[in-house]
């Protein structure tokens, strides 16, 4: 029997607060809703999951968020850098492994400067021409992401986080806004770069309703990647004793944005197998269609500790890669290294 609300969604792209609403609070649509969300995948992209290297360049942040292992008020965490040989040599692993993009993802470290970003970004993409490079360092002036652009970077990661502002001043500091956060959004896209953004589920004092905000802001920005996962506890941070968002609800919310945004690149993210040993597996069926392996060095990886118990920090890069290639396919679906741009339309 088709389900009436997921059929309107699947059709429309787009439902009213309260028919989602009920979609979010119940899990009576969860069948329906990710074999519709796998449908969708599979018209749009087959069975294709993208593969993305990722690389951690640092653990030092400047930043206070209240849900974050790097915050700069946790003195417990272990901090480090990498230098640009560093990176290069991840990158040169990586593209041995098959990886057409990579991703620096960091704290907001200050060592790194605009300057160090652009040589960074210039150094790779005159090594490898035909990879894309991704970055995902936080929040930056217009003329910062101009120069990055400028540099020959082709995309950036920047979570909104959560939509409602309310909200937002509860996960972070005074000194940070819901409003500067998408500023530097829709300045990323002005600019031309290839845009993820996201949220996560079932953060600290998140609502419903707080949901549906977020939902309603994507399709406002139009990204190409959303990226979401469980908010998961950090223990030595100000929400220690807070629960992490449950695996039901992330994977609830992932084929909803499947539907909403067909076109859209969605991870099945790393925080979804840290809550459960299939969780990525399952994400990818419920409509996620890219994995961002590890590629960093593995003496640091335990130091990138933006949650508790975070997965793949013992293996080396080409185990992560096997892994994922195998958890993939024992899902059904199969792992491309292409750059594998967004399909619009
Ligand atoms: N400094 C960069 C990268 C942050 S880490 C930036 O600001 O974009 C990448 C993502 O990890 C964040 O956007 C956040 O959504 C997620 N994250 C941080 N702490 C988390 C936690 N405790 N549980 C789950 N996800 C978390």
């Amino acid at each position: 029997m088709k389900d009436f609300l997921v059929e309107k969604l699947r059709e429309n792209r787009d439902l009213s607060d309260t028919e989602l609403k009920a979609l979010i609070e119940t899990n009576e649509h969860d069948k329906a809703l990710m074999t519709a969300a796998d449908e969708v995948r599979r018209e749009r992209y087959g069975i294709s999951v993208y593969l993305r290297g990722l690389i951690e360049i640092s653990s030092y942040c400047k930043n206070n968020c209240l849900y974050c292992g790097l915050r700069a008020g946790n003195k417990k965490a272990q901090r480090y850098r990498l230098s640009k040989d560093q990176i290069l040599s991840c990158c040169e692993e990586g593209y041995a492994l098959g990886y057409r993009t990579f991703v620096l993802q960091g704290g907001e470290d200050p060592h790194f400067t605009d300057d160090l970003i652009c040589d960074l970004v210039k150094e790779i993409k005159e090594r490898y021409p035909d990879c894309a490079v991704t970055l995902s360092l936080g929040e930056k002036s217009r003329a910062s992401y101009e120069k990055y652009y400028e540099a020959g970077a082709d995309r950036y990661l920047l979570r909104h986080e959560t939509a409602d502002k309310a909200h937002y001043e509860k996960l972070h500091p005074e000194d940070m806004s819901a409003e500067n956060r998408k500023r530097c959004l829709y300045d990323l896209k002005e600019i031309g770069y290839q845009v993820g953004s996201g949220f996560m589920v079932g953060s600290p004092y998140q609502t419903t309703e707080n949901l549906i905000a977020d939902l309603r802001f994507l399709q406002d920005l139009q990204p190409d990647m959303i990226g979401i996962g469980p908010y998961i506890t950090h223990k030595d941070t100000p929400f220690g004793d807070k629960q992490g968002g449950s695996l039901e609800l992330s994977l609830r919310m992932l084929a909803i944005l499947r539907l909403m945004f067909p076109y859209a690149l969605l991870p099945s993210t790393t925080a979804l197998g840290t809550i459960d040993p299939m969780g990525r597996e399952l994400g990818l069926k419920a409509g996620g269609n890219v994995v961002m392996p590890n590629l960093s060095p593995t003496d640091v990886r335990e130091k990138y500790a933006i949650y508790d118990n975070k997965i793949c920090t013992g293996e080396e890069s080409a185990q992560c890669r096997r892994c994922l290639e195998m958890r993939i396919e024992s899902a059904g679906y199969k792992a491309v290294t292409d750059r594998g741009d967004v399909k619009r339309g």
